[in-house]
């Protein structure tokens, strides 16, 4: 009988071979992706946790680390702590545990370190043909008698003609007249289908707007097995005018109503607060052209902190963000515009400030009523 040598791990090597989202996959129940990155329920047997509370995050020093965000400030660590709580073992015991699963045997030479997955970027996947198809199908539906209900709907919110074919719009007649693939937006009922364009103007994805929603969702997107969703879509603009502003709006149309008056312009797609991508994106454009980046919000609460979420991350680029209100409550750029001919002025006399320093969006709003005095 043989005296086993119980292994000493070293830590570092332990976590090198661990790959926390992995295990988290292993040890919790994963919860759907979503853009803002992964999440699983709590792996702790005490806790009841109905809503994804896990997230992982990298520390400063490399390390991956999980947290349950349901107010229990023991609900965290990193992947020894996971193992110790969920296979209720001692520390020691799960560094074992955890040396084992990673294929680690003693004496015996160290297995290779294995890349680890990034969970915080959900998976990319290309555009399909088939969405593309789509929106080419549309845009031509747009120019016949069918595609009329959405031109004049077009033409409506202050959309022309020259503007609607540089942006490849298009018209969706439903899905009683227009069969189409599985995942490609429903066509419940007719709608305008506005392409997202990357900044060399080639269709990236793309929106359908039902015209008449009724009680169905307003906007409807390609499925993410078509492809992912870029969050930022670039417009052409019409008859461009030599202003160096980038504006930032919070939906294609509002883009596209700031294209039709010459401007760079580009929304941010989806409701949920823009990420580090978005701000990296437009960074690197405004940087490209020289150009000074202005927001224009939608007046209300959810434009105000949209607006202020991407302030704070183009700040991260030394980037300062002018934020201007439409001027009455509830209104978005496109109605604005709709109202007020005038409404480029804003981006015309104001440069934004050489700092950094935070641009209250009240103060922009107040600079843009000193504009309207004639
Ligand atoms: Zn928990």
């Amino acid at each position: 009988m043989t005296t086993e040598r119980r292994p000493k791990w070293r830590i570092d090597d332990v976590i090198a071979r661990t790959d926390l989202a992995h295990l988290l996959d292993e040890l919790a129940q994963p919860a759907a992706h979503n853009s803002r990155g992964r999440r699983w329920h709590c792996p702790l047997p005490s806790h009841d946790d109905q809503h994804p509370s896990v997230t992982m995050h990298t520390d400063h020093r490399g390390h991956e680390r999980w947290r349950c965000w349901s107010g229990d400030d023991t609900h965290r660590g990193d992947a020894i702590d996971l193992v110790a709580a969920t296979q209720r073992l001692p520390h020691v015991e799960a560094v074992d545990w955890l040396a084992r699963r990673a294929g680690m045997i003693p004496d015996q030479p160290l297995p290779p370190i294995r890349r680890k997955s990034r969970p915080s970027t959900p998976r990319f996947v290309p555009l399909s043909d088939v969405v593309v198809e789509y929106a080419t199908a549309c845009e031509r539906i747009l120019w016949t008698n069918t595609g009329r209900p959405v031109r004049e709907w077009l033409h409506g919110r202050g959309f022309d003609d020259d503007l609607i074919r540089a942006n490849h719009i298009g018209a969706d007649p439903g899905r009683s007249m227009f069969r189409r693939a599985k995942g490609l937006p429903h066509g419940a009922s007719i709608g305008a289908v506005f392409p997202a364009l990357d900044p060399d103007g080639r269709i990236r994805y793309l929106q359908t707007r039902y015209l008449d929603p009724g009680n169905g969702p307003k906007y409807d997107n390609p499925a993410s097995s078509l492809g992912t969703n870029p969050r930022v879509a670039w417009t052409r603009s019409t008859a461009p005018v030599d202003i160096p502003v980038l504006v930032v709006c919070e939906g294609i149309p509002d883009a596209l109503t700031a294209a039709g008056a010459g401007h760079r312009s580009v929304a941010v797609l989806g409701s949920q607060a823009p990420d580090q991508s978005v701000a990296t994106r437009i960074a690197a454009q405004a940087e490209d052209h020289g150009l000074n980046v202005m927001a224009i919000i939608d007046n209300d609460d959810a434009g105000r902190s949209w607006g202020g979420r991407l302030q704070t991350l183009l700040a991260d680029h030394d980037i300062a963000l002018e934020i201007v209100e439409p001027p009455e409550t509830g209104l978005d750029l496109n109605a604005w515009a709709n109202r007020d001919a005038q409404w480029a002025r804003c981006l015309g006399g104001s440069r934004p400030p050489v700092t950094t320093d935070a641009v209250e969006p009240h103060v922009a709003a107040a600079r843009l009523a000193d504009l309207d005095v004639p």
